[in-house]
């Protein structure tokens, strides 16, 4: 099965379903037995069907369930109320005091503040890796490390990770491997399939895909799911039916919506490319984008994320840019139908290797507006970036 049949079908069974095209929103806490020798018997069988509504209902379970069937090789999916929360709650299913954890320099800036944060707090140790390391991550390793996180491509500067060679330096020594896999989603980029024990995804992002729900999903290989599934229900996390609800609609519309994000993108990006103003286009599509090879290797397509690096002109200058825009959107977050531009600035989170030199850089989320009308609010911000800069030098 191709990847968008894969979409259409995947978590369609009838038991969550009944019958009707998209399962209907449970809404639960109390789950009612027949029998006390019923309720006990359910207790004892996580696996069980109905019991409580932190365990879900067939709404979040039809959710689950699609998200695995998006991964093959993976034993299930458990469902998080943020990506973050994901992210924290997959760590801690691998990570015990005395551990250290592999961290990628390049990680979302929330990821890392929990490594700094909670999980130092607990006893275990960070050491921020190069993106690019490659199977070097090997000489990396001690006794003591226990996890690799990857985040392919990095959060602001997009440096593509080779995950299958870092995948299997760690299998050799039976590291487990997480990977932030938000920017690509198993549409672009099955992970199960390259090595990762556990795939994460902010479904804030693209699975919804409309900027209206908050949720995080982590999928397992079959040697990481029970110690991920007791991690969770352990925390206590469960996600509304209404939300899995919308996150299973967005789901469907995935395929169509990656498409025209991804030729938008492209579009922009190599116009961007093209203009004096601009140093770099940070796109893995794009040559100039570290690991560019990588992905060409491995991905089956790219997004509507990437970064600009300006060739010259400070934070004011790139404030004129962004602030005149008309159809850019400024706000957090992405993967939304709508476009956005953020100034970001990756050089204060960097400790593996220095980030700089350049001038300052945009973020730019593509929607799915017509690249033609984004082009053209992004030349007459081109002009106003200029304007800014001769404001300065006379
Ligand atoms: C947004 C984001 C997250 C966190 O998702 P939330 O749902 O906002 O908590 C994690 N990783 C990446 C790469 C993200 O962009």
């Amino acid at each position: 099965m191709k990847p968008g049949t894969r979409l259409v079908a995947a978590g369609r069974r009838k038991q969550w379903t009944q019958g009707i095209v998209n399962p209907p929103v449970w809404r639960a806490s109390t789950m009612l037995f027949d029998t006390v020798a019923d309720l006990r018997a359910s207790s004892k069988d996580p696996n069980a069907g109905l019991y409580y509504g932190r365990r879900g209902t067939p709404t979040q379970w039809a959710l689950a369930d699609a998200l695995t069937g998006m991964e093959p090789g993976a034993a299930g999916t458990m469902l998080y109320p943020s990506g973050v929360a994901a992210i924290t709650t997959a760590l801690l299913s691998v990570l015990s005091p005395g551990d250290e954890l592999l961290m990628v320099d390049s990680a979302y800036e929330p990821t890392r503040n929990f490594c700094n944060g909670l999980l130092r707090t607990m006893g275990v140790t960070t050491t921020y890796y190069d993106p690019m390391i490659g199977g070097g991550i090997a000489d990396l390793f001690t006794d003591h490390t226990r996890a690799i996180f990857l985040e392919s491509p990095g959060s602001l500067t997009f440096e593509v990770q080779d995950v299958p060679a870092i995948c299997a330096a760690a299998k050799a020594r039976g590291i487990a491997t997480l990977l932030d896999n938000t920017w690509a989603t198993p549409l672009l980029f099955p992970a199960i399939g390259h090595g990762v024990d556990i795939t994460i995804l902010a479904c804030t992002k693209y699975i919804v895909g409309h900027s209206d729900v908050m949720m995080g999903s982590a999928t397992a290989a079959p040697t990481c799911f029970e110690k991920l599934r007791r991690t969770t229900h352990g925390l206590g996390h469960c996600v509304s039916p209404d939300d899995a609800y919308l996150a299973l609609r967005g789901l469907r519309t995935l395929g169509v919506r990656m498409k025209a994000h991804q030729e938008s993108a492209l579009a922009i990006a190599h116009w961007l490319d093209a203009q004096p103003q601009v140093a770099r286009v940070l796109h893995p599509a794009l040559a100039a984008c570290p690991g560019h090879a990588i992905w060409q290797r491995d991905f089956a397509g790219s997004s509507g994320l990437f970064s600009i690096e300006m060739a010259y002109g400070d934070d004011a200058a790139r404030t004129a840019l962004i602030d005149g825009l008309q159809h850019f959107g400024i706000g957090f977050s992405w993967g939304g139908y709508e476009s956005l531009a953020l100034p970001v600035d990756p050089a204060p989170l960097r400790t593996a290797n220095r980030w700089g030199g350049g001038g300052p850089l945009i973020r730019l989320q593509i929607g799915l507006e017509d690249a033609a009308d984004l082009i053209a609010d992004l030349a007459a911000g081109l002009c106003r970036f200029d304007a800014a800069v001769a404001r300065v030098s006379t």
